[in-house]
């Protein structure tokens, strides 16, 4: 009887008091901690023994990055984990020969900027007629190509014939524009690729279709000046197939 009285004293003694029933010594002194809240530091002081016990539960974790540890705003506990961006497109910007994307992360603000070169340009034309010849101009950049306006048939077949592999002049691998696939939808698109292939200086360009083999040849070559031109053949699919050189 008289255990249980001392029992629930205690408990009343500590409801009181509102402290912890754990005791420590100071000295020789017994006593049950008197706590007091730290401002600013989410940590309790003992009023007596001025022990300090931090409350990590209260920690206000911030990082600056998803890739930087985060820190306690208070404490400055640092916590290892890391997070993984949340990317999110913010625009894609093209030019005529490379393209520009923009990412920021959701969650902390990073940017990241992706800038990559474009294997086939992109070209803002502008086309116009005149005399007999065809110009594109691209809106965009200098880039200006002219060339005779009438679009004559050939024969790939007869081309096979006429020039054949092993004679000089005469390539048949090893192409520049050889991996890339995009329909050719006219002139100016075989000439673009064309020109990957070449090697020569020109002031004038022909363009020749073959609708049975769905293949163009773009030559290339000097008014009034034999020989020293190139004739580059692009299949429908914007790849190079042959490529002749006049001698
Ligand atoms: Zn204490
Ligand atoms: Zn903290
Ligand atoms: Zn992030
Ligand atoms: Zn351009």
């Amino acid at each position: 009887m008289k255990k249980s009285i001392f029992a629930i004293c205690v408990i009343l003694l500590v409801l009181l008091s509102g402290c912890d029933v754990s005791e420590k010594s100071t000295g020789n002194t017994e006593h049950i901690h008197q706590w007091q809240e730290v401002s600013g530091e989410h940590a309790r002081i003992c009023t007596e023994c001025r022990e300090k016990q931090l409350k990590p539960e209260a920690c206000d974790f911030v990082r600056t990055s998803c890739d930087q540890p985060a820190v306690c705003r208070i404490c400055h506990a640092i916590n290892d984990e890391v997070e993984s961006h949340d990317w999110i497109l913010i625009s894609e910007n093209s030019d005529c020969w490379s393209t520009t994307i923009t990412y920021d992360c959701s969650k902390c603000n990073r940017e990241q900027v992706i800038h990559g070169d474009s294997a086939l340009p992109n070209h803002s034309w502008k086309e116009a007629t005149a005399d007999g010849k065809t110009a594109f101009s691209c809106t965009r950049c200098k880039e200006s190509i002219t060339f005779i306006a009438e679009i004559r048939e050939f024969s790939y077949a007869q081309d096979l014939e006429d020039y054949k592999i092993g004679d000089p002049g005469v390539k048949h691998e090893h192409f520049s524009n050889w991996d890339i696939e995009s329909e050719i939808t006219g002139a100016i698109d075989a000439i673009v690729r064309a020109k990957f292939e070449l090697t020569i200086e020109y002031d004038t360009i022909s363009v020749f279709y073959d609708k049975t083999s769905d293949m163009w040849r773009v030559d290339f070559w000097t008014l009034n000046l034999d020989g020293n031109s190139q004739s580059v053949y692009v299949n429908g699919n914007g790849l190079t197939c042959y490529v002749v050189y006049g001698e």
